[in-house]
C-alpha cells in the first residue's frame, strides 16, 4: 500500500471526515473561564477510540491533556503530534454570522469558533492516521497524540505535565499544525520561536505629588529616572545595551541565516502596509533576521505624573514602565532577568524591577536536523510546490517542552487558510485547507518511516 492509496482514501472520504469533525466544532471548549473543556475533552477521547487510538484523558492541575497512543510498531520511528482542543472565547458574539458554535457551511468554509484553532487542524492530524488504518491496517510509523485544554490560556500545565510524563512521550520527532499558511499562500515548514519576559521597572520619588515650583530641582523626579534608566538599556542605533544581554545569543550558521534571507519579502510594501515611513532602528538590517536571531527590548506601557486635560505642575510620586523582551537562542528568561536587575542596580539603585506572568524561553529546532528536509519534501510532494522554511517566527510558544524537556526536534507546519481569523468572530477553515492539512498530514506520516530513530 503506498501513499497514494491513501491520498485516493482521503480523497473519497472527505465529506464524512468533514462531518465527523461537527460534534466536536459543536461542543465549546473555552479554557478562559473552563466551559465545556471536560466534556470536549471527553468526547475527543471517544472518537480517538473509535479510530483504534489508544487514549486517556488525563488530569493536570488545570484543564485536562488528550494523550493518545498508536504505537504497534515498536521497529519504526515515533511522532509526537501536538495540537490543542480549547478554543478563545467567542465576545464579541453579535459580530458572528452564525453562532460561534453551530458550525456552518458557507462559501467552502466551515464557520465555528475552533474550526482552524485548533480543532480542524488537530483532526486533519487524526483523519491522516484514520486514512492509513483504513488503507493499510495501521500507519507505518507510531504515533503520540498530546493535545493540551489550555494552549488559549498559555500552556500553563503543560512543562510540568511533559515532565510527568515523559515515558508515555518518548519519541523521535515532534510535529505541529497551528496558525495559518503564509500570506503568498505557500505553506510554511516552521523550526522555531523566541521567548519571552515580561517586566515592570518602577521609580519612586517622594510619599506623594508635589509642587514642582515649590519643590523643582529639590526633590528626585522618578519619571526622569525611570528615562535616564531607559537610555542606558538602548542606544539611539537600536542596540541593546543591558551588560551581558548578548552573552548567551547563538548567532545562525550560515545555512540557516540564508534560509531566513531567502524567505520574500518587500520592507517597502510591509511599511505602506503598516502605515509607516521607516522600520526600527536596528544595526542587522535584514528583514526577516530581525524577527528570527535578534531579541527585543520592547516598551508596552509608560505611566507617570498626569495625563488629564490643560496643565497640573508636579513632581509625580512613581513613575513606571512595563518591558516585553523576546529572546533567541540560548538566552535564558532567568538569567536575562538577573542581567537587567544587576543593570538597573548599577544605573538607577532606587528603582525596583518586577517579574510579571511566567517566562517562556526560546527554542530553534537546526536546519539540518534530519526531520526538516523529510517535513519540507513531503509537503512538497502532496502541495506541488516548495514549502517556505522559516527557522524560526518572531513570537512565543511553548515548543521547548518538547525540544530542552523531551530533547526531540520540532517542526511546525500550519494548515488553515491565511484569513482564518482566529481568535475573532466568524472564525473559518477552509475546506480546501482542511483537505490538503489532511493529505500533508498523511504524507509526514509516510516520509517519517524514513526517520533515523532517536535521532537526538
Ligand atoms: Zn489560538
Amino acid at each position: 500500500m503506498s501513499l497514494n492509496d491513501v491520498l485516493a482514501y482521503i480523497d473519497h472520504s472527505i465529506e464524512d471526515m468533514t462531518s465527523d469533525l461537527f460534534p466536536l466544532l459543536r461542543q465549546p471548549s473555552i479554557s478562559a473561564d473552563g466551559t465545556g473543556v471536560q466534556e470536549c475533552a471527553d468526547l475527543l477521547a471517544t472518537i480517538m477510540r473509535r479510530d483504534g487510538i489508544t487514549t486517556d484523558v488525563v488530569p493536570t492541575a488545570g484543564h485536562p491533556v488528550v494523550l493518545g497512543h498508536a504505537t504497534t510498531r515498536p521497529e519504526a520511528p515515533t511522532l509526537l503530534v501536538y495540537g490543542h482542543y480549547d478554543v478563545q472565547p467567542v465576545d464579541p458574539v453579535d459580530a458572528w454570522t452564525s453562532p460561534p458554535f453551530q458550525p456552518t457551511i458557507r462559501d467552502g468554509r466551515i464557520y465555528c469558533r475552533g474550526s482552524a484553532d485548533n480543532k480542524g487542524q488537530l483532526f486533519a492530524q487524526l483523519m491522516a492516521h484514520r486514512a492509513w488504518r483504513a488503507v493499510a491496517g495501521s500507519a507505518p510509523i507510531n504515533l503520540i497524540y498530546l493535545f493540551d485544554g489550555e494552549e488559549e490560556s498559555g500552556s500553563t500545565h503543560l512543562p510540568d505535565f511533559i515532565r510527568h510524563h515523559r515515558g508515555a512521550l518518548a519519541a523521535d520527532a515532534a510535529y505541529v499544525s497551528d496558525g495559518p499558511v503564509d500570506e503568498t499562500g505557500r505553506y510554511r515548514v516552521a523550526l522555531g520561536v523566541r521567548g519571552l519576559l515580561a517586566l515592570e521597572l518602577v521609580a519612586h520619588g517622594a510619599a506623594r505629588d508635589y509642587h514642582s515650583g515649590h519643590f523643582g530641582n529639590l526633590l528626585p523626579n522618578p519619571a526622569w529616572e525611570l528615562v535616564d534608566l531607559l537610555a542606558t538599556m538602548r542606544d539611539p542605533d537600536g542596540r541593546i545595551t543591558i551588560d551581558g544581554f548578548h552573552d548567551d545569543v547563538e548567532p545562525p550558521d550560515t545555512a540557516t541565516a540564508d534560509a531566513a534571507r531567502e524567505l520574500p519579502v518587500s520592507p517597502g510594501d510591509f511599511q505602506t502596509r503598516h502605515g509607516v515611513d521607516r522600520l526600527a532602528p536596528m544595526p542587522e538590517p535584514g528583514f526577516f533576521e530581525r524577527l528570527m536571531f535578534h531579541p527585543t527590548l520592547n516598551i508596552s506601557g509608560l505611566q507617570s505624573g498626569y495625563a488629564g486635560a490643560g496643565s497640573k505642575t508636579i513632581i509625580p510620586a512613581t513613575a513606571a514602565v512595563r518591558l516585553d523582551l523576546r529572546l533567541v537562542v540560548r538566552q535564558d528568561p532567568d538569567v536575562i532577568y538577573r542581567r537587567v536587575c544587576e543593570h538597573v542596580a548599577r544605573h538607577a539603585p532606587h528603582v525596583e524591577v518586577r517579574r510579571i506572568g511566567g517566562a517562556v524561553p526560546p527554542s530553534r529546532t537546526p536546519l539540518d536536523s534530519p526531520v526538516v528536509g523529510i517535513v519540507e519534501k513531503a509537503v512538497e510532494k502532496v502541495t506541488g510546490a516548495a514549502p517556505l522554511v522559516f527557522p524560526s517566527t518572531g513570537g512565543t510558544l511553548p515548543d521547548h517542552v518538547f525540544t530542552r524537556i523531551l530533547g526531540v526536534p520540532l517542526v511546525k507546519v500550519p494548515y488553515a487558510n491565511a484569513d482564518e481569523a482566529n481568535h475573532a468572530p466568524d472564525e473559518n477553515l477552509d475546506l480546501a485547507y482542511f483537505r490538503m492539512g489532511i493529505r500533508i498530514a498523511a504524507a509526514v506520516i509516510d516520509a517519517m518511516a524514513r526517520l533515523p530513530k532517536k535521532e537526538v
